[in-house]
């Protein structure tokens, strides 16, 4: 008598019945009730797979039918992920030197993200008002770019990270006014001079101008705000003197100064961040408002300088860390640039010592990761993705 059993062949359950045929009633009963357990679990396991192929081939041909709303489903829920995440660390404090600053509810939290095709996302106290301090820097200078090129700033100024705190006197020294850029306090008081106008107002004009064009909508100075850093700014007033005492200005160094504090007073909420980044993340169209703000050719060199100056004597870290252009202010907004994919900003009062928004650099970062938006990160090619450059010729 062969009880021989061996699984795996298919038409092993025919060839192992007739054996069983001829073996007795006892071992009949049990090898056959553990053979029909074993093949009734098969069917079952067929059939779980079936099924889960389904499941998987239709997700995935739903995916590719429509990737716009898989790609929905993952920025929303990234966003409110990293709300969640980061809505309850206390570390840092808010910018007391200008008085009004420090003023803020420290808990407010805002996150949005704005995509080429003009899509809003957004998560927390996103219409929540504050003032864009150094981040009206970039638009100031984009303004600059637009006006009389890349090449009167980098001549004039510099287009270098300093490594110093933003309102470094001692950066100024070491160059004489020069290799410093327009992200940091005596390089945005420049630039703000720079801009073309024959009067403080008309200079005005333009740079409330492109703050506007960048953010999609008329802003506004907080006046209160303003008022507040005017009382206090005698240090940007010794900058602005020492950079005209190496003829930097093109102007008055107090008008520059005021134009320059101005600037920083405007008030911003974190989708209109997230709109102004998300336009330079378009090659300088406005995604929302569909109008080219800047010449494309001149985003280039914004983002250039926002990757190595934008968090100020902390950019380097920054960029470790994300992979993106950024710009920080003292109110605690932060934006950045996914260039071609997303623009993003958040807001939350608290900073660390170099000035940047604790809760605004780690939920940026941590959704940049999840996105997979990090231009550094690359995938292993077998081929250069150079392919069309030939065409463009
Ligand atoms: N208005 C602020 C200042 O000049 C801006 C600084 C900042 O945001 N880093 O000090």
């Amino acid at each position: 008598m062969e009880h021989r059993v061996s699984l795996g062949v298919p038409s092993l359950g025919f060839e192992l019945h007739g054996r069983l045929r001829r073996a007795g009633g006892w071992l009949r009963r049990h090898v056959k009730g553990i053979f029909m357990s074993i093949y009734e679990n098969r069917n079952f396991i067929r059939i779980a797979f079936c099924a889960a192929m389904l499941a998987g081939i239709s997700t995935a041909s739903a995916r590719e039918t429509n990737p716009e709303a898989a790609l929905e489903v993952r920025i929303k829920s990234a966003l409110k992920t990293a709300y969640n995440n980061y809505r309850g660390l206390k570390e840092g404090k808010n910018a007391d030197y200008i008085p009004a600053l420090a003023k803020v509810p420290s808990d407010l939290f805002g996150i949005a993200l704005v995509t080429p095709d003009g899509k809003v996302y957004t998560e927390g106290d996103v219409k929540q008002e504050f003032s864009i301090q150094s981040i009206s820097k970039v638009f100031t200078m984009a303004e600059v770019f637009q006006e009389s090129g890349e090449k009167a700033v980098a001549d004039n100024i510099g287009v270098d990270a300093t490594g110093d705190v933003f309102n470094s006197i001692v950066a100024v020294e070491q160059y004489k006014g020069q290799e410093i850029n327009s992200l940091v306090n005596p390089g945005a008081i420049a630039t703000a001079s720079m801009v073309k106008g024959g009067s403080e107002a008309e200079k005005w004009a333009k740079i409330i101008g492109i703050e506007n064009a960048f953010a999609g909508r008329e802003l506004a100075v907080n006046q209160e705000v303003y008022k507040s850093e005017s009382d206090t700014n005698q240090r940007n007033r010794a900058i602005a003197m020492l950079m005209d005492a190496y003829g930097r200005l093109r102007g008055e160094p107090l008008e520059a100064t005021d134009l320059y504090t101005r600037q920083c007073s405007i008030s911003v909420n974190a989708k209109d961040l997230a709109v102004m980044a998300a336009t330079l993340a378009n090659g300088g169209y406005n995604p929302v408002t569909r109008k080219q703000v800047i010449d494309q050719k001149h985003v280039k060199g914004v983002l250039a300088v926002m990757a190595t100056a934008g968090l100020y004597d902390d950019s380097g870290k920054w960029l470790f860390a994300s992979g993106l252009p950024a710009k920080s202010g003292v109110g605690g907004g932060l934006l950045a640039v996914a260039p071609g994919k997303f623009g993003i900003a958040a807001f939350s009062p608290r900073l660390d010592k170099a000035g940047n928004s604790i809760r605004a650099q780690r939920a940026i970062q941590e959704i940049v990761a999840s996105l997979g938006a990090n231009p550094y990160d690359i995938q292993p090619q077998l081929k250069s993705q150079m392919a069309g450059v030939a065409d463009q010729e």
